[in-house]
């Protein structure tokens, strides 16, 4: 009895990290889950100190400091995709931001409203030209800076999705704050449950069965400071105007096989608003699902999700599903 329990029950090892800002959780089965996760918290630790803007010594702290900086290859590497991504989302998604970011300081403690005239010079600031690649050399020009932020974590999460293919994990999941990926079926062969929060309560809004994906969510109800005359401001910034984004959006949760590309998209896809968001979604169908909670109480779906999404009972969220 014993023994065909013992036989039954797959080795798991779970571990709990604050990196990067915020609280992440791993789970990983198999023999080699402990040491997985081991060397996967490691590589995450690894990466912030590389690519945080609040480490002193990260490559992105020494490149806005003095403009001009060797980085390492990765940095080099996930730069150039973050400039294709602002490419591809008409600069909605913007690591050029940095200057806006650090003027509002919504995610510091010490956020504060800038006065339009600051915005609209800082804001000569914004924009992929402004970053000179060149291998590992980067050059930014003056009064330029770069904002990680919304990346780095996908970008994690790619990186613990290869550290677990190679200790040849086939069941796993991991939440890296809003960024999740979950890895193969659930040990019982089920697909995993993904939740995404309900921007408005403490619940969750839906549940999506996935396997091998990621699913980012992006939304102004994660980090957000309320100002003196009770003004709410969101951390994500629309690269257009400076300012927070007042979208039509709570929240944007996109589901690829990529994370980098999802944790991109995400935050993009809150920029757009809704109607821009569905009209990129139809532009790029093949490479990513969303999830989008309106703030009018809709909460739309790709129709490859029909099948995988499930509305908590008594919701408030009207589901509907988004036409190709
Ligand atoms: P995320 O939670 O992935 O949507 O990323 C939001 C974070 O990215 C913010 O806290 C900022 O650090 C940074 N950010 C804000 N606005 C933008 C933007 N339009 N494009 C790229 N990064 C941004
Ligand atoms: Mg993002």
């Amino acid at each position: 009895m014993l023994l065909s329990l013992t036989a039954c029950a797959e080795k798991s090892a779970s571990t709990n990290l604050f990196a990067m800002d915020t609280y992440m959780s791993l789970t990983a089965y198999g023999s080699n889950a402990q040491t997985a996760l081991t060397d996967a918290s490691r590589r995450i630790n690894e990466l912030e100190r590389m690519l945080s803007r609040t480490v002193a010594q990260s490559d992105v702290s020494k490149l806005n400091e003095s403009r001009r900086a060797a980085v390492s290859d990765e940095t080099a590497t996930l730069l150039g995709d973050a400039l294709q991504y602002a490419a591809k989302t008409d600069g909605a998604f913007d690591v050029t931001i940095a200057p806006i970011v650090n003027a509002w300081g919504i995610t510091s403690d010490t956020p504060r409203v800038p006065d339009s005239d600051e915005i609209a010079a800082l804001l000569t600031h914004v924009g992929s030209s402004h970053v000179h690649l060149d291998g590992n050399a980067v050059t930014l020009d003056e009064g330029c800076a770069i904002d990680l932020g919304g990346i780095a974590k996908g970008y994690a999460s790619d990186c613990v999705a290869s550290i677990f293919a190679d200790y040849g994990i086939t069941s796993g999941c991991v939440s890296l704050g809003g960024n999740v990926y979950v890895c193969g079926n659930k040990p019982d062969g089920d697909k995993w449950l993904v939740a995404i929060q309900d921007p408005q309560g403490d619940d969750y809004a839906a549940m999506v069965a996935l396997s091998d994906a990621f699913a980012v969510t992006s939304g102004g109800y994660q980090r957000y400071f309320t100002a003196e005359d009770g003004t709410v401001y969101q951390h994500i910034i629309d690269p257009k105007t400076g300012y927070p984004v007042q979208s039509d959006l709570l929240s944007v949760t996109v589901i690829a096989d990529n994370g980098t590309m999802a944790d991109a998209y995400s935050t993009a896809l809150y920029v757009m608003g809704e109607r821009g968001a569905i009209d990129f979604w139809r532009a790029n169908a093949d490479r990513f699902d969303v999830v989008m909670i309106t703030t009018d109480g809709r909460l739309l779906y790709t129709p490859n999700l029909q099948d995988q999404i499930t509305e908590p009972e008594g919701t408030t969220y009207d589901f509907q599903v988004i036409d190709r």
